[in-house]
């Protein structure tokens, strides 16, 4: 794993940032969601893109058997690929176990608008009682540690979490989590809000407002000392969002260091400690 630079060694860019965001810098995680047995191949074409933009290093969310179509650690050759990822510096996240969430019988008008028309039913923890959350992080945890890695950071399917899973996500140790809109550091309680940039490729109107709706998101995060990126395989699949997202990636990189969640959250808990941000 990378290691979290000194504040003082921060790169700052191009241009002079007042104090408090001097002693952190600017940086940009990139995290590939849903890597899975099902989806590697784009997902190593998606490395190799990234790589060839000046991003070395993002958060890998893996999903331990996606859509029950495939084991992580029943696959010897998937195994040694993403043990490869992490001793090439990508940061293994455990995201879900199945990535599925069964519908239920009489869900309410909310319920059915968050999973079925926001995720097309894949809040595998949207709505779990604290026993079946810690259940399946349990054997997330065991599934990583099978292909002989292990993660710090769980990140919810859809970034949907609700507050019974986020509390066993505390109590399984895991160190930090992530919501659409913020991160969340699980052991020394500070929340830090940053919208992550995300695109939705499901229908033509879809693709069409995403790069409208990232790039003034861009803009409104250019101050902020985290820009994240979720991206998702099925970007791939569309080569003007995949193009969009390398053009955001180039003017990102001008001032911004590409790191972890997980090295971004030493940063973050060194900045906090030296008095230059707030938990
Ligand atoms: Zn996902």
């Amino acid at each position: 794993m990378q290691t979290a630079p000194s504040s003082s060694s921060v790169v700052t860019g191009l241009q002079p940032l007042p104090e408090r965001e001097h002693l952190m810098g600017r940086s940009l995680v990139v995290s590939i969601h849903d890597v899975s047995t099902v989806t590697r191949p784009l997902v190593e074409r998606m490395l190799a893109d990234l790589e060839s933009e000046g991003v070395p290093v993002t958060s890998l969310l893996v999903i331990p058997d996606h859509h029950h179509r495939g084991r992580i650690d029943q696959d010897p050759d998937f195994t040694a690929w993403l043990a490869s990822c992490v001793a090439r510096g990508h940061e293994p996240v455990l995201h879900g176990f199945h990535h599925l969430r069964p519908q239920m019988p009489g869900e309410g008008m909310m319920t059915r608008l968050m999973t079925r028309f926001y995720t097309a039913g894949e809040g595998e923890f949207y709505d779990l009682s604290f026993a079946e959350a810690s259940r399946l992080l349990r054997l997330g945890k065991g599934a990583l540690t099978a292909c002989g890695i292990s993660s710090s950071g769980f990140i919810a399917p859809a970034w949907l979490l609700g507050w019974e899973a986020q509390r066993a996500v505390k109590e399984e140790g895991f160190e930090y989590t992530t919501l659409i809109g913020s991160m969340l550091d699980c052991r020394e309680g500070g929340q830090f809000f940053s919208r992550s940039l995300v695109y939705s490729v499901r229908a033509p109107w879809r693709r069409a407002l995403s790069p409208l709706w990232n790039k003034i998101l861009f803009r409104r995060l250019k101050r902020s000392p985290l820009m994240r990126l979720g991206l998702h395989p099925p970007d791939w699949e569309h080569p003007a969002i995949r193009s969009h997202i390398l053009s955001l990636i180039r003017s990102a990189i001008v001032e911004r260091r590409v790191t972890t969640y997980r090295d971004w959250l030493d940063l973050w808990r060194t900045s906090v400690h030296e008095g230059a941000l707030p938990c």
